[in-house]
C-alpha cells in the first residue's frame, strides 16, 4: 500500500488525488490536509460568488473525496499543528498543494495607507475567508482605483459595480452585501502599465462589464491601436480587444443615464498613494511600450481615490523546512519535485496562472513523478500513523462528512436567493458540526 499525503483541498489537490487513484487503483490510501474546516481552496474563496457555475466543479471533486481511500482532514495547518518533516516520516510521498495565498506586494510609497487591500484580502472578505472576513473596507468614498488588468481585476470591478438583484443567485456573504449596498462609489478605475493588446482579461470575464445595470465601461478610443493589428493576437485576447472597442463605442447619451462610471486607463503606472489615514489619491505616471515593456514617460498626473485594491498577483506561503523560490514566489522544485518523498503541485509549484481546469494535467503529471521514483508500495505508516500523532497533539480534525454538515448548515441559513450563507468563522463553522 502507497501512503500520500496531499497539503491543500484547492483544485491541485483534488486532481492529485484522482490521479493517484487512477495510478493506483486501491493500492493507495491518500489524507488531503487542509489549514480550514471547509475543502476546495479558490474554488470557496477566490472564484467569484456570482459565478456559480464555475464552483460547480466541486461535484467532481466530491466524487473523489468520497471514494474510500481518499480522507479529507481538515482544520490541520502543516507548519504548524504538523511538520513537513513528521509527514514526510509517516507517508510515502508528500505533496504541498498550497496554492498562492498571499499578495505580491505593490511595493509604493504610501502602501501603508487605510483602504488599501490585495485582492487575497478583498476577494477573500466578500467570499467569506475566515482571515479577511472582518476586513471592513470603507466605501463611502466616490472613486475606487483596481490595479491590474487579469480577471481578478475585473471580479473586483464587477462585485464593486453589482445592484442588489443583480447578486440573486451568487453566494457572496452577508457582510459583505450589506458594506456593497452602502456603497457610495461612482467611479471605478481600473488602471494598467499597458495597453488593450497587453491585457490578461478573457472575453468571457470582460465582455460581463458590457452588461451592468447601473454602469457603462469606458475605453479612451485613443489608447486603442489601429484595427488591422488586432489580427496578430491569440484569438481570446483578440475578443477581448474586441470588447475594449465596443466600450469605446458605447455613446456618451447611455453612459449619461446610469450612476457608476467603470473608466480603462491603460498606459498608466502607479507610482505612489497620497493621503493621510486612509488613501485620498493615487499618483501615476503615463507609460508607453517599448519592445513589450511599458516604460515611464515622466508624464505625472493624480487620480483621486478612496479605496485601492490591487490585483497584481500571489505568492505561495514558505513552510518551514521546504525549499521556497524567493524570486519567484513558489517552492523551488524541478518540475514538481522539491526533495526525494516531496513534491508540489499546482499554484504552488507554478504560480498564480491558468484556469482550474490547469491543474488537471499538473496533478496527473506530479503522480507520474511519483511512479517513476517510488516503483514498488512504501513502508510508512500512513494514516494510522497521523491519527495516532493527532491524538498525541489533541488535533481536531475535520472530517469529510463533518465538511457536509457544515455545508448542509449554510444551505439552511442561506438568503431566499442565495445557494448559502457561508459561516465565516472558524468557530462557527466547527460548532455547526455538533449542530
Ligand atoms: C480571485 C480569483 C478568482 C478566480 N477565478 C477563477 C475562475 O473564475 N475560473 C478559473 O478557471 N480559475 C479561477 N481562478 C484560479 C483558480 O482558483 C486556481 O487555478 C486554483 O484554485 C489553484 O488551485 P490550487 O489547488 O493550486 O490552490 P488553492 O485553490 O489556493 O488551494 C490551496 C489550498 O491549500 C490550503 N492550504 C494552504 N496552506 C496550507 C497549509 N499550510 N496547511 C494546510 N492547508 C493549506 C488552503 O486552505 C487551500 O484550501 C481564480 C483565482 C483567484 C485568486
Amino acid at each position: 500500500m502507497r501512503h500520500i499525503a496531499i497539503v491543500g483541498s484547492g483544485p491541485a489537490g483534488y486532481y492529485t488525488a484522482e490521479a493517484a487513484q487512477k495510478q493506483w487503483g486501491d493500492d493507495v490510501n491518500i489524507d488531503i490536509f487542509d489549514m480550514l474546516p471547509v475543502p476546495y481552496g479558490l474554488i470557496r474563496f477566490g472564484v467569484a460568488p456570482d459565478h456559480q457555475s464555475i464552483k460547480g466543479v466541486t461535484r467532481r471533486y466530491e466524487q473523489t473525496a468520497l471514494s474510500e481511500n481518499v480522507r479529507f482532514v481538515g482544520n490541520i495547518k502543516v507548519g504548524q499543528d504538523v511538520s513537513v518533516a513528521e509527514l514526510q516520516e509517516l507517508y510515502d510521498a508528500v505533496i504541498l498543494a498550497t496554492g498562492a495565498p498571499r499578495d505580491r506586494a505593490i511595493d509604493l510609497p504610501g502602501d501603508h495607507l487605510g483602504n488599501v487591500f490585495g485582492s487575497a484580502g478583498f476577494v477573500g472578505w466578500y467570499n467569506g475567508h475566515p482571515e479577511f472576513a472582518s476586513l471592513n473596507p470603507d466605501l463611502t468614498g466616490q472613486t475606487a482605483v483596481v490595479i491590474g488588468m487579469g480577471n481578478v481585476a475585473l471580479d473586483v470591478t464587477r462585485i464593486l459595480a453589482k445592484t442588489r438583484d443583480e447578486f440573486a443567485g451568487s453566494d457572496i456573504v452577508g457582510h459583505a452585501l450589506d458594506t456593497l449596498m452602502g456603497s457610495n462609489i461612482q467611479r471605478i478605475v481600473i488602471l494598467g502599465r499597458r495597453g488593450p493588446h497587453q491585457i490578461m482579461m478573457t472575453p468571457k470575464e470582460l465582455g460581463e462589464l458590457g452588461h451592468l445595470s447601473r454602469a457603462a465601461p469606458r475605453v479612451d478610443p485613443h489608447d486603442l491601436p489601429e484595427l488591422d493589428e488586432d489580427a496578430m493576437l491569440e484569438p481570446g485576447i483578440r475578443k477581448s480587444v474586441t470588447h475594449l472597442r465596443s466600450f469605446a463605442a458605447i455613446p456618451e447619451s447611455h453612459r449619461a443615464d446610469l450612476p457608476l462610471e467603470v473608466e480603462f486607463d491603460f498606459f498608466a503606472a502607479p507610482r505612489g498613494l497620497i493621503g493621510e489615514g486612509n488613501v485620498r489619491a493615487i499618483s501615476v505616471e503615463r507609460t508607453r511600450i517599448e519592445v513589450g515593456r511599458a516604460v515611464g514617460t515622466g508624464e505625472f498626473y493624480e487620480i483621486p481615490a478612496d479605496l485601492v485594491v490591487s490585483c497584481i498577483g500571489y505568492q505561495t506561503s514558505p513552510i518551514a523546512g521546504v525549499p521556497f523560490d524567493e524570486r519567484a514566489g513558489r517552492f523551488a522544485n524541478d518540475q514538481g519535485r522539491i526533495l526525494p518523498g516531496l513534491y508540489c503541485v499546482g499554484w504552488a509549484r507554478r504560480g498564480p496562472s491558468g484556469t482550474i481546469g490547469t491543474n488537471r494535467p499538473d496533478g496527473f503529471g506530479v503522480i507520474e513523478l511519483i511512479a517513476q521514483d517510488m516503483p514498488q508500495a512504501g513502508r510508512k505508516a500512513g494514516r494510522p500513523g497521523f491519527d495516532a500523532l493527532a491524538a498525541e497533539r489533541s488535533l481536531d480534525i475535520v472530517t469529510f462528512r463533518d465538511w457536509k454538515r457544515i455545508e448542509e448548515a449554510e444551505q439552511a441559513r442561506a438568503r431566499d436567493d442565495a445557494p448559502r450563507e457561508k459561516f465565516v468563522d472558524v468557530g462557527d463553522m466547527i460548532r455547526a458540526i455538533g449542530q
